[in-house]
């Protein structure tokens, strides 16, 4: 009897981007270090006028990763202590963290069940008295539907600050997403779509003033130096992580594009097997950055590939109210009742611009068999 050993599948390699660009890389690293500036200086200012163009925003500001781009977009437009803040239920554990260490109101909402991201109806119905912005995330690469949700900002007077952590090079009616909202925010941690060597993020605007105040409260709330006008953070997106990124970002548009590819294959060789798969709506472009199926035996079926080597996540497997840092939140049960079911059926195939196509095909086998 012949065994034929098959290569396990990661979920991801994260190592992959450096490999096929490491001439490039490797001399923006070397640059950066024998350049003596190792704070601000013309490797970040680049990266940021290259963000900001990629985005079709008028600004990017740097800073020293996603969560506290999040808290700045949010203190830029001016969230403090009691303000409420509309965040979808099901998200990350970093966009609730933003709004509670500002001392505001997380209040979360349902997503829509297809696209698992704000629907713009819970939103409204969640608005109070207290509500000063409305912050979609834009979860999984698919784009947040920002033509309701601007249109419900406008017609209530709140401001939008999005959380785009997951969606660099996503598209929303032919515009990226970076410029919709007052504020866009950004991390470039090393498993995002654009990621860096390390921790980094950024804020995308279009608002000359959310930028400057965002600036400021990245360098210890300083407008000149020496002179704190209020209390900053020290945040710095890092000339070395600039560097390296700005080499990748030339590649983003083919690298999600490979996803996109990915996406496709699954689509077509997961259907009709009873798996929830992800849908690509009219108008909208998801960058793929997760593709992320749904089943009631999601941990049986993870178990099934893990057995075959292949890698599988879980995005997230305990929702926000339910961790110890956002005890007691307990408004809108209907959004935190739907949080938890997704968080018990959610698994994240392996995806990346590197995976190779005969791989997902493989996947798509060992799930086809395992249903
Ligand atoms: C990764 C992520 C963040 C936080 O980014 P960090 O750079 O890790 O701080 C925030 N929100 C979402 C949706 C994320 O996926």
């Amino acid at each position: 009897m012949t065994a034929t050993l098959k290569r396990s599948i990661p979920f991801l390699d994260l190592a992959a981007a450096s490999r096929e660009l490491a001439p490039r890389i490797e001399a923006a690293l070397l640059r950066v270090a024998r350049s003596g500036q190792y704070i601000g200086g013309p490797e970040v200012a680049m990266f940021e006028t290259d963000w900001a163009a990629y985005c079709g925003a008028k600004h990017a500001v740097g800073c020293g990763n996603g969560l506290d781009a999040v808290t700045l977009a949010l203190r830029a437009c001016g969230v403090g202590p009691g303000d409420g803040v509309i965040v979808p239920a099901h998200t990350f554990v970093a966009t609730w963290h933003a709004i509670a260490a500002l001392g505001a109101r997380v209040q979360p909402v349902a997503v829509d069940p297809v696209t698992m991201v704000m629907d713009p109806k819970a939103a409204a119905a969640a608005i109070d008295s207290t509500t000063r912005v409305i912050l979609p995330v834009h979860l999984y690469g698919q784009p947040a539907p920002m033509d309701r949700l601007l249109a419900l900002a406008r017609d209530t007077g709140l401001k939008v600050v999005e959380d785009a952590a997951q969606a660099h090079g996503t598209r929303f009616r032919d515009r990226p997403i970076g410029a919709h909202g007052d504020a866009v925010a950004w991390s470039f941690y090393p498993a995002k779509t654009l990621g860096a060597l390390g921790d980094g993020g950024a804020v995308t605007t279009d608002d000359p003033k959310i930028a400057d105040r965002i600036r400021r409260l990245t360098n210890y709330g300083a407008t000149a130096k020496y002179d704190a006008v209020e209390l900053g953070i020290n945040s710095r997106l890092d000339p070395l992580q600039a560097a390296v990124l700005a080499v990748k970002l030339r590649h983003l548009t083919t690298w999600v594009a490979r996803r996109a590819r990915i996406a496709g294959i699954y689509a077509e060789e997961l259907a009709g097997t009873g798996l929830v798969l992800p849908v690509t709506l009219p108008g909208t472009d998801p960058s793929w950055h997760l593709y992320v199926v749904r089943h009631a035996h999601r941990d049986r079926l993870a178990a099934r590939l893990a057995d075959a080597g292949i890698g599988t996540g879980i995005h997230y497997p305990i929702p926000c109210y339910r961790q110890g840092a956002h005890r007691g939140i307990g408004i809108n049960r209907q959004a935190l009742t739907q949080a938890d079911r997704i968080s018990e059926t959610v698994l994240s195939l392996p995806m990346g611009p590197h995976l190779p196509e005969e791989d997902a095909r493989r996947v798509a086998d060992v799930l086809r068999a395992a249903l």
